[in-house]
């Protein structure tokens, strides 16, 4: 008994000294559009200290998945950071229609704050449409002195991390090649911003080559680089290396083209690095926070697919970036006193005329045609095109005709339902009254669910068959490049690695969901959770 006794106070001191250490700084890494089978695909080329060593050191989450449809960058950063989906965070979409000014909307787009930092319009943007807290909100909530920084090409990649409170949410300004905030955050940049915008590292970058990091012949993990499954960059005949910058570009001032080359990754890098130092993050017993969206492998990813040697180059690059970061953590904060994650906003589908070509499932909805079609249907039946907008597989119906002309708006809806549903390459259509009810309920309609705001979502709503992007018409470059959006899993399934401080060494096969990183990051930082937690920790990346 004594025994039993003293080795009770033995785990309960072992346990309560190890609750209250906290990381001196959490670093949220989001790569845009990274799919899970890069940490494999690449992981031979991969060095030492980047990838590899946070595989190799950290617990890795093998079955993350996003639980909910449409996986776009803003509900994906907008459901990593609040540990909840769009039906309660409310960012269903990049853009959606926005009901109440009949426009669409962009996910952080707010037209009553100002550009800080240059003369430009791409700073009128704050967390505004985000209807919950994050996690950063919670630990500057509960702590006035941690210190919140986030950074991104992307703003939505930037401001939905940040969340309200944060101590500086920065994002690109494709105007000047600076990085930017809103007077939401601040009335002017600080210091060592306006210092590292004055080096003008993007019209340096836009007069170098992007070549191949190793001997191109060695990419064997991809397809071939001149693929007709590759746009062609703006300047480029063919869609290969090498990338002439300099040549490609009209101006030095082609920040367009900048981020769609692994040199914007570099100089994202080198912003955080500067924030690691300027700002002091993680040199008091306060833990604070880095949030880091790295926007252009999606940019990319959008042009040349998964297959693509410009992809597995950029992959390789971002592989030192990630070492570079790992360093500077390292010696500055101090190797076990920071705790990092790494995931992914959402992954993609193969381009899918390279589906088609291999005779695998899918391919294009070309939704021009029907839409019109039923547009015309509308006004055989009804009287009216009740069609107000379509956008993200989302059909909003018009809401002053229908209470102008004391239309069953319902039986509208139904009708729209009917027909999308019979419409080629349509898996699932449903109206917001059915997702609202309980009664229509299976693993699809589920995900649809969880990915609906009862203010912010369509009328109608429909998912595609597997494998089909939507498109508008074929044009003849169709077939090259690709996208995501749906529910299925190579647009679900991510990397989610955690490293660090009091992070143990492990592999976890069981479901995760993406909604679960922020009740694990709350009990990391021994935080309550913030207000619309959905999600459940992840036991394993805790010790347990
Ligand atoms: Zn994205
Ligand atoms: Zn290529
Ligand atoms: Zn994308």
């Amino acid at each position: 008994m004594r025994l039993a006794f003293l080795f009770s106070i033995f785990i309960f001191q072992n346990s309560f000294s190890q609750e209250k250490s906290t990381p001196k700084l959490v670093v949220g890494i989001v790569v845009d559009q990274m799919c899970y089978d890069y940490l494999y695909r690449y992981l031979e080329r991969y060095g030492e200290g980047g990838i590899k060593r946070l595989m190799n050191q950290g617990t890795n989450c093998r079955t993350t998945m996003y639980n909910y449809v449409p996986t776009y960058t803003g509900p994906g950063h907008a459901s990593i950071y609040t540990g909840t989906t769009p039906e309660n965070h409310g960012i269903v979409g990049n853009e959606w229609y926005d009901r109440l000014t009949k426009k669409e909307v962009n996910c952080v787009q707010d037209d009553k704050v100002q550009t800080v930092g240059a003369v430009s319009l791409e700073g009128k943007c704050a967390p505004t449409r985000l209807k919950v807290m994050t996690i950063t909100d919670q630990l500057k909530m509960t702590y006035p002195n941690a210190k919140v920084i986030s950074m991104s090409i992307k703003n939505r990649g930037a401001i939905l991390p940040g969340g309200h409170l944060s101590d500086g949410t920065y994002w690109f300004d494709y105007t000047s090649g600076d990085f930017i905030t809103s007077t939401f955050y601040m009335q002017t940049l600080p210091s060592w911003v306006s210092n590292f915008n004055k080096q003008d590292y993007p019209q340096k970058f836009l007069k170098e080559t992007w070549n191949t990091l190793y001997d191109i012949k060695t990419y064997t993990a991809s397809g071939k680089d001149d693929s007709p499954y590759e746009h062609l960059l703006p300047g480029k005949t063919t869609p290969t290396f090498p990338y002439n910058l300099k040549e490609m570009s009209k101006d030095s001032n082609n920040f367009d083209l900048f981020t769609t080359t692994p040199f914007a990754d570099n100089f994202l890098t080198d912003f955080a690095l500067g924030a690691i130092k300027n700002e002091s993050l993680g040199r008091d017993n306060q833990t604070d926070f880095l949030a880091i969206s790295y926007s252009t492998p999606d940019i990319i990813g959008h042009e040349f697919g998964p297959q693509s040697i410009e992809i597995e180059d950029t992959y390789l690059r971002l592989d030192k970036d990630i070492e570079r970061l790992l360093n500077a953590l390292d010696t500055q904060v101090g190797k076990g006193k920071y705790m990092l994650f790494i995931t992914a906003d959402h992954a993609v589908v193969p381009v899918p005329q390279l589906l088609v070509d291999q005779k695998l499932p899918g391919g294009y909805v070309y939704l021009d045609l029907p839409l019109k079609q039923l547009k015309q249907k509308l006004i055989t039946k009804f009287g009216f095109n009740y069609i107000k907008d379509q956008t993200n597989l989302n059909i909003y119906l018009n809401d002053s005709l229908l209470s102008a002309q004391g239309a069953d708006k319902n039986a509208i809806a139904e009708f729209i339902k009917q027909d999308i549903a019979s419409w080629k390459g349509v898996k699932r259509a449903c109206t917001s009254q059915e997702l609202q009810s309980s009664a229509l309920n299976d693993f699809w309609i589920e995900k649809i669910k969880r990915g609906f705001n009862k203010t912010e979502s369509g009328d109608v709503i429909f998912m595609l068959e597997s494998g089909y992007l939507p498109k508008y018409a074929p044009t003849a470059t169709s077939g090259r490049g690709t996208s995501h959006g749906s529910g299925y899993s190579y647009d679900s399934h991510v990397p989610l690695i955690w490293f660090g401080a009091n992070i143990p060494k492990k592999d976890v096969f069981r479901d995760v969901e993406i909604i679960d990183i922020v009740p694990t990051l709350a009990h990391i930082m021994n935080l309550s959770f913030p207000s619309a937690v959905t999600g459940k920790p992840i036991v394993e990346v805790l010790g347990k």
